[in-house]
């Protein structure tokens, strides 16, 4: 099936990915609804409805299946059931098996391993004496880490000694995962999308730097040997390829030497792969409209350069003000968020250059002018 302009995209979420996936789609004619609980959320700002509504609620899913000629989502926390009762009576040609492989931590850590894909050593938890009997197994500093729900570091504990257990016990009993510390030399990641017809396509590798657990900055290309680029890029097309999953799912992962191990998927456009709306030839928004309205994909090769700056609530302001000062390189994206609250993703600045370097540099400038001070963006503190 090939959904045409001015037909209609039903995105489930209005987040900022709900909000980049709209001006994607948007720009090549589609018209465009949003359900999400949110009055006014990022995504209806440029979509052309919105149903406030629950993620799970039947009577608006089924008005949004109405009024739609195909529909997507843009986060993971989605019922799968509610999708896979929702793709009787819509199309919805993803389904819940990308949600299902991905909602659950420890499920996710084993499709990986069945595929013969390295994970970092992990065991699940339930019960304290499980997790005492995993730290004996796996030894310190490990990660206890939620199944369900869990975020850009939240629902986690760094074990690091035996003072550490009663935090983590906090997060029992639900269904939990202990893995072991990896001593990784950087963080890398890659979006792979796969379109209706079975054609695949890679993005550039992003090599990604975190604080406190949370991406501060994805620099493109990444430091990757050509063997780990494809061990990576074969690690995302087997995943894909495997379970016939439609759509864009983000690949984290940790690489020490030429070893990988993939940490993380989304099921979903990501956050490190932001830099691809300057930085490719398209970006991974639009790849995902071609990919689930049954268009042909586009390359994706990178343009120049980039290094993607992300933008917290404590920055926000200041970003405003640099405003004039920015050098004419740089791209700001701003999500129209409410409130801008600490930690929260306000939007993020995109740097091209002729070189990584120069881009890196661009990108050091504003991270000082925001008051980091720390360590270069080049390095990572991890
Ligand atoms: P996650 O929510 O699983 O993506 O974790 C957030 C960040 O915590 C990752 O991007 C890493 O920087 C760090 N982290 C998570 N798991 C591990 C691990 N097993 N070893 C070392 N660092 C980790």
């Amino acid at each position: 099936m090939m959904i045409q302009a001015y037909q209609t995209i039903g995105i489930i979420g209005g987040g900022q990915l709900g909000q980049m996936l709209t001006i994607a789609a948007k720009s090549m004619g589609f018209y465009v609804i949003i359900l999400d609980p949110t009055p006014n959320c990022c995504a209806s700002q440029v979509a052309d409805g919105h149903i406030v509504a629950a993620y799970a609620d039947e009577e608006a899913l089924g008005r949004l299946a109405q009024q739609s000629d195909v529909i997507t989502y843009e986060f993971e926390n989605i019922p799968a059931q509610a999708i896979e009762q929702l793709s009787k009576q819509a199309y919805l040609p993803q389904g819940a098996k990308p949600l299902a492989l991905t909602q659950h931590r420890l499920q996710e850590k084993q499709a990986l391993q069945t595929l013969g894909i390295p994970v970092a050593p992990f065991i699940g938890v339930q019960t304290q004496e499980q997790l005492l009997e995993a730290v004996a197994q796996l030894g310190y500093p490990a990660i206890l880490k939620t199944c369900r729900g869990g975020y850009d570091g939240k629902g986690q504990v760094v074990l690091r000694s035996e003072a550490d257990i009663v935090e983590a016990a906090k997060l029992l009993p639900n269904d939990c995962v202990l893995e072991a510390f990896v001593y990784f030399d950087y963080e890398a990641s890659i979006i792979v999308t796969r379109s209706v017809h079975g054609e695949m396509t890679t993005f550039p590798i992003a090599q990604n730097i975190h604080r406190n657990q949370t991406l501060a900055c994805s620099i493109v290309p990444s430091q990757c040997s050509k063997e780990v680029e494809q061990t990576i890029q074969a690690f995302a097309q087997t995943f894909m390829q495997t379970h016939n999953l439609v759509g864009t799912m983000a690949i984290e992962c940790f690489v020490s030497g030429e070893n990988v191990y993939v940490n993380e998927l989304a099921p979903r456009p990501h956050n490190s792969g932001h830099y691809t709306i300057e930085g490719c030839c398209v970006s991974q928004f639009e790849q995902h409209i071609r990919a689930i309205c049954g268009w042909p994909l586009a390359a994706t090769t990178l343009r120049q350069p980039t290094v993607m700056l992300n933008l917290y609530g404590e920055d926000i302001g200041r970003v405003h003000q640099l405003i004039p000062t920015l050098p004419n390189n740089a791209y700001v994206h701003c999500y129209q968020k409410g409130e801008a609250k600490q930690g929260r993703k306000m939007g993020h600045i995109t740097f091209i250059e002729t070189t990584q370097m120069n881009a890196q540099k661009s990108a050091e400038i504003v991270y000082n002018k925001l008051g980091y001070s720390d360590s270069s963006i080049g390095g990572n503190e991890k």
